[in-house]
């Protein structure tokens, strides 16, 4: 039986939190939208876990999910004009 090695911990960075559940917009449920970002694919996703409301777009690497979300936002309300 051999030695186990230990295995060396992932040092993790601090990364700054971003924010990325958020208000929907459709059912006014706090916190109950989560978006994410794909990194590979570059698309942005978002979805109320309530209602199910759903948004997709293109991202580009400086986009974060507030950005996202922003952009669903300005859809909506142009959608309601
Ligand atoms: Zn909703």
């Amino acid at each position: 039986m051999g030695k186990r090695k230990s295995r060396a911990k992932p040092v993790k960075r601090m990364e700054q939190k971003v924010p990325t559940t958020f208000d929907c917009p459709f059912c006014n449920h706090e916190k109950a939208v989560d978006c994410k970002i794909d990194k590979d694919t570059s698309i942005g996703s978002i979805r109320c876990r309530v209602c199910n409301e759903s948004y997709q777009m293109i991202t580009n690497y400086l986009s974060e999910p507030i950005d996202v979300y922003s952009e669903w936002i300005d859809q909506c309300e142009a959608a309601n004009q």
